[in-house]
């Protein structure tokens, strides 16, 4: 990625950091901040999600998504859709609807339609990056290097967690999965527990790395657990995650977290995690890698 990239990333972050801190500020709920940052976040060809999401082998979007909320501990999700615009819209309106926790591929998309949601060609999310990360994956797999592509090539899930002044905390994650997935492929995003949790006086949890490990560590979920029946702080658990458990199959993974009382971490082991966070007293910093960009009172 050129400079220029990098920058309006960190831009289009400090966007939806607003768009999250608008709700809160007003009074808003947790799960309203976190639906509206990761609309931004899906809007954006930033972001492995929504329009820029990564493409399946076949060259399809099949789109996954979830979203709960920590007080009741009810949450929604959507696995393989393909032309619901904002698959997180999609995720709280199944939430909602209260029927189902997960819906999958044409019938959840016919579900966001009947809600209402907004509805798009499947090409409407194919921007020309993705087409040569596909590329430059197949090429890849073809040559034997595929382990070597970087982790811009197949990953950047987005998320975000929050805390609203009740406390009340939620956690939301949206994704195109990675590059050059099998079709049909679902990830650790829309699977409640292991790409996302929240529980309110525990913590909220978003995730990203290759979803198959999430799934069978039960990550998101092991933070909570971790902290609830072991004791452990947010830190202690989130990076114990992060730095052994998840390491320990050799992937790179990365999560934000957030404790009861509202402060934000975010462990990764790769070189970089596209990141940002604002404090109680309306402070905003976002970051791509190890230097923090801190931009100051939200506006
Ligand atoms: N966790 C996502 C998935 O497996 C991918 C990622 O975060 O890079 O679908």
């Amino acid at each position: 990625m050129s400079e220029a990239d990098w920058a309006e990333s960190r831009e289009h972050i400090a966007d939806a950091l607003r768009a999250g801190w608008a709700i809160l500020k007003a009074g808003g709920t947790a799960l309203d901040a976190v639906q509206s940052t990761i609309l931004v976040l899906e809007d954006s060809p930033h972001f492995n999600a929504g329009y820029g999401a990564a493409l399946t082998e076949d060259g399809l979007h099949e789109l996954d998504a979830s979203i709960m909320d920590g007080t009741t501990l009810a949450a929604g999700a959507v696995a393989g859709v393909r032309r619901v615009r904002n698959p997180i819209r999609a995720a709280r309106a199944v939430m909602e609807g209260g029927r189902a926790v997960l819906l999958i591929g044409d019938a959840a998309d016919r579900f966001a339609d009947q809600a209402g949601l907004a509805m798009v060609q499947p090409d409407y999310f194919t921007t020309q990056r993705r087409v040569e990360a596909l590329a430059s994956l197949k090429r890849r797999a073809l040559d034997g290097t595929a382990a070597k592509a970087s982790e811009a090539e197949k990953h950047g899930t987005v998320g975000a967690v929050a805390r609203d002044a009740k406390g009340r905390l939620a956690a939301g994650t949206s994704t195109g999965g990675f590059n050059n997935k099998p079709t049909g492929r679902v990830g650790d995003s829309p699977v409640i527990g292991a790409g996302t949790y929240a529980r309110d006086g525990v913590c909220a949890v978003s995730c990203t790395g290759q979803g198959e490990i999430f799934i069978r560590r039960v990550a998101a979920y092991d933070v909570a657990a971790r902290m609830s029946y072991g004791g452990q702080t947010l830190e202690q658990a989130s990076n114990t995650l992060v730095f052994e458990t998840l390491k320990s199959h050799g992937i790179g993974a990365g999560m934000i977290v957030l404790g009861a009382e509202g402060d934000p971490l975010a462990p990764y082991n790769t070189l970089g995690m596209y990141r940002g966070w604002v404090t109680t007293a309306g402070e905003m910093t976002v970051a791509t890698h190890h230097e923090l960009h801190h931009l100051g009172a939200v506006a």
